[in-house]
């Protein structure tokens, strides 16, 4: 979680900013607030290292993704290509939008393939919501042929992979909309917040209304604002944005850290035969967030887990059994237990959730395992857990043998 482990002196200043004027809103109030703006200025952070036209912070990296799908024009009865493999709250966003996510198959990059989307795509495939996952980003060049070929809507949740990019183009950036989360477990926090991102000047309007209830914010009187569309409240508190903010300006210092680290460790783990890496498709651009080993199969990787938890190595995900990331655990969506009534529900389920023929996905994420980089590990420290994931891996494979 590297932005967390920097907390500190310029996040506090950035708030005590804010609760010197009183102003926690993040519109209006010109004269009271003396020009203290955190959400504009978290934005134009998020501009400026990314390279994005527009960017719009919004309450959560959830409600960013909703936002981006609705600016983007996607609604109720939209087939969306999803992938299986990331945070629910992609699938969840699709569904209240009112759209229908459609599972496609992801591969080593542990994004949707070029090869998966092409294969899911219906005569009513609207769109694809195209998730970054674990830092890395998806192979664009080839993701973007099938989009372009099938005139597809893109829509990006780069939620995992702020600050990574691919061949110089930032994640998020190459659909119509993208957005990344600010929640406490990612690169960089707001405690809980998202941006979402366009160079689209229409979605970036869309956006901004979207989000506050349809304001257009034109003006100093928020009580006579014009209501361009219908929208809703998932607007960022002053006080969330200010943390945004100072942790924006840490993340190319988080970057380098993380970097040197993984290069480390995977310099290291390169001499263990048994180990491999999921494929990032521009290394350059890695945010490296995550070491993300493949092991040679899902019975190894759940061994090498087992010998993880006895040698008490800690800080990584087993995905494959997460509750929250992957599929097989969603009983949720396959049973379609609801406590309204969604779109989806009235218009037709198009896959059958509860037995998806998936077997790339279920082969990739059974023999992944992810751990956190902390940037504020020491080159010691690197070097020991090295050591430590080798001998687990080690003894897994030896136990194999001996079974
Ligand atoms: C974290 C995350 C989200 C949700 O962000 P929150 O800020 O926690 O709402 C959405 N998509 C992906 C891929 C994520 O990793």
């Amino acid at each position: 979680m590297p932005g967390t482990e920097l907390f500190g002196a310029e996040e506090r200043k950035e708030i005590m900013d804010v609760l010197e004027t009183g102003v926690l809103f993040r519109f209006n109030h010109d004269q009271q607030r003396k020009g203290i703006w955190k959400a504009l200025e978290f934005e134009a952070e998020v501009k400026k290292l990314t390279g994005a036209r527009y960017a719009h912070a919004v309450s959560s990296g959830s409600t960013a993704v909703a936002t981006a799908l609705a600016a983007a024009g996607i609604g109720a009865g939209d087939e969306v290509i999803v992938p299986p493999f990331t945070y629910v709250a992609t699938v969840e966003a699709v569904l209240f939008v009112g759209a229908k996510p459609v599972f496609a198959e992801i591969d080593e990059t542990l994004c949707l393939s070029a090869e998966g989307i092409e294969k899911a795509i219906t005569p009513s495939t609207r769109a694809v919501c195209l998730v970054h996952m674990c830092g890395g980003m998806a192979d664009m060049d080839a993701v973007m042929a099938v989009v372009n070929k099938h005139r597809l809507i893109l829509v990006e949740d780069a939620g995992q992979a702020f600050a990574a990019s691919y061949k110089g183009v930032y994640t998020g950036l190459f659909g119509k909309t993208g957005c990344y989360s600010f929640d406490f477990f990612k690169i960089a926090t707001a405690g809980e917040g998202g941006v979402v991102v366009t160079n689209d000047e229409q979605a970036y309007h869309y956006a901004d209304s979207y989000s506050d209830h349809g304001h257009d914010h034109i003006g100093s009187n928020r009580g006579m604002e014009k209501h361009p569309i219908l929208g809703f409240n998932y607007r960022i508190s002053e006080l969330h944005a200010a943390v945004g903010l100072a942790q924006t300006r840490k993340v190319p210092q988080i970057l380098e850290a993380n970097r040197r680290h993984k290069k480390t460790l995977t310099g290291l783990l390169s001499n263990t035969p048994e180990i491999s890496f999921a494929r990032i498709a521009d290394p350059q651009g890695d945010s490296a967030t995550f070491l993300n080993l493949l092991l040679p199969d899902t019975e190894t990787a759940a061994r090498t887990v087992e010998e993880f938890n006895r040698a008490g190595v800690s800080g990584f995900n087993y995905w494959y059994t997460n509750m929250y990331h992957f599929i097989n655990q969603w009983d949720h969506l396959k049973e379609m237990r609801t406590a309204s009534k969604l779109a989806v529900e009235v218009l037709g389920v198009p896959q059958n959730y509860a037995q998806l023929d998936i077997p790339k996905t279920q082969e990739v994420v059974g023999r992944l395992i992810s751990f956190g980089i902390r940037c504020t590990w020491s080159e010691e420290e690197v070097v020991a857990l090295a050591g430590r994931i080798a001998a687990c891996v080690r003894q897994a494979t030896a136990a194999a043998l001996v079974s």
